[in-house]
């Protein structure tokens, strides 16, 4: 038989579902794959029950549902602090993922350069690769995560098109200065580039740190996709729901790519969500109340233990430093750390371009009792760990 394609032949199986089946192997206390166990908001819940009710059982506009679209619309206005036209600058998708694939469809044509700052979640570089694109890796070197200005400048120099911001950042939970923001908007505008952002963790930012959205940055509106999702913000990852803004001619675009892909985004769904959406800022502060307790008890719970890790200013992630173990292969170590002493993690080699192996990432978007388990059980790491 002829052979499959040469794009597909690239990808790898995705880290995170991989680690959560090592989980369920061994019944791990599952801190790997990013999800939180909050119960989403009540009315959101309310209101889905009362939809089986109504009539919304059908494929919703391309672009997504009216209401959803006026109501983020509205939400994103107060954020971002800018108007947001939801006729023409808002394609509601199926979660953060699809957002970021249309945006590179949109964007990246065989041969283009993608700048991916590493570490990075896997599917930036898949989604260049699956649009024919090249990545070109910029490293954030620890432990402020910052770049170097003049690799990022020789990358656009040799051609870059676009960037790939993910801010609050996953899995180092850097949260980007505007000093770093105005530099890379600088380059993109000299070098007449696109950003293509993914800022799903944007109400996840923890003080004094605060997420500045790249496409209010002066002239970069009109560069600028911004995608997110609903997921974390809302607590409910198997939604899917997500979303970009971008200018008219470009949402055009990715309304287009968006009815190819996958024609709407599912329409009870879409209408469920709106009450979250309609929350005033008092549901933001409470979330990130939670989230800084989380932080807090799982940063402090690995000090007591004597692990080392950083200092994540964002999203709900902690890196943890193997390097003592003395295992050559992250993955390995992450499998053991499975079967031996019960406790889920990604190793860090799925986030980094360069040879990183000394590093394992955690998550803490969960409940309290769920953590302290997972400390309990990581409290004998040493002792099941050593080589
Ligand atoms: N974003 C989540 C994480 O980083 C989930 C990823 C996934 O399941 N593909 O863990």
């Amino acid at each position: 038989m002829r052979k499959l394609s040469d794009r597909s032949l690239t990808l790898q199986d995705s880290i995170f579902a991989h680690m959560t089946a090592v989980c369920s192997r061994y019944d791990a206390v599952n801190l790997s794959q990013g999800f939180p166990d909050l119960d989403p908001p009540a009315e959101i819940l309310a209101r889905l029950r009362a939809l089986t009710e109504e009539n919304c059982h059908q494929y919703s506009l391309t672009s997504g549902a009216m209401d959803i679209r006026e109501a983020l619309a509205a939400k994103q206005k107060r954020f971002m602090g800018m108007e947001i036209d939801p006729e023409k600058e808002i394609v509601i998708t199926c979660g953060g993922t699809e957002a970021l694939m249309m945006a590179a469809m949109a964007v990246v044509d065989p041969g283009d350069k993608v700048v991916v700052f590493s570490p990075f979640y896997e599917n930036y570089s898949a989604n260049t690769i699956l649009c024919g694109g090249e990545p070109v890796f910029i490293p954030l070197t620890p432990p402020t995560y910052s770049f170097d200005p003049e690799r990022l400048e020789d990358a656009f120099r040799a051609g870059a098109k676009a960037l790939i911001l993910c801010n609050p950042n996953n899995p180092c939970g850097k949260v980007f200065t505007r000093e770093e923001l105005l530099l890379i908007a600088d380059l993109v505008r000299r070098y007449d580039a696109y950003v293509i952002t993914d800022e799903c963790y944007e109400h996840i930012v923890y003080a004094p740190y605060e997420h500045v959205y790249f496409a209010t940055l002066p002239g970069m509106r009109e560069r600028t996709i911004s995608c997110s999702s609903l997921s974390k913000t809302y607590s409910i990852t198997g939604w899917r729901i997500g979303y970009t803004i971008a200018p008219p001619e470009i949402t055009e675009r990715l309304r287009k790519i968006h009815e190819f892909l996958t024609v709407c985004a599912a329409t009870p769904l879409q209408e469920a969500v709106i009450p979250g959406l309609l929350a005033d800022q008092s549901y933001y502060d409470e979330l990130l109340r939670i989230y800084t307790a989380k932080r807090r008890f799982l940063l402090e719970g690995l000090d007591d233990i004597g692990i080392v890790h950083n200092d994540p200013h964002g999203a709900f992630y902690v890196l943890l430093d193997i390097g003592k173990y003395g295992y050559e292969s992250d993955v390995a170590f992450c499998e053991d750390l499975a079967a031996k002493v019960g406790v889920g993690a990604v190793p860090g080699s799925g986030f980094f371009r360069e040879p990183v192996n000394h590093l394992i990432r955690l998550n803490f978007a969960k409940r309290e009792e769920t953590m302290r388990a997972a400390l309990d059980r990581l409290a004998g790491i040493d002792k099941m760990m050593r080589r």
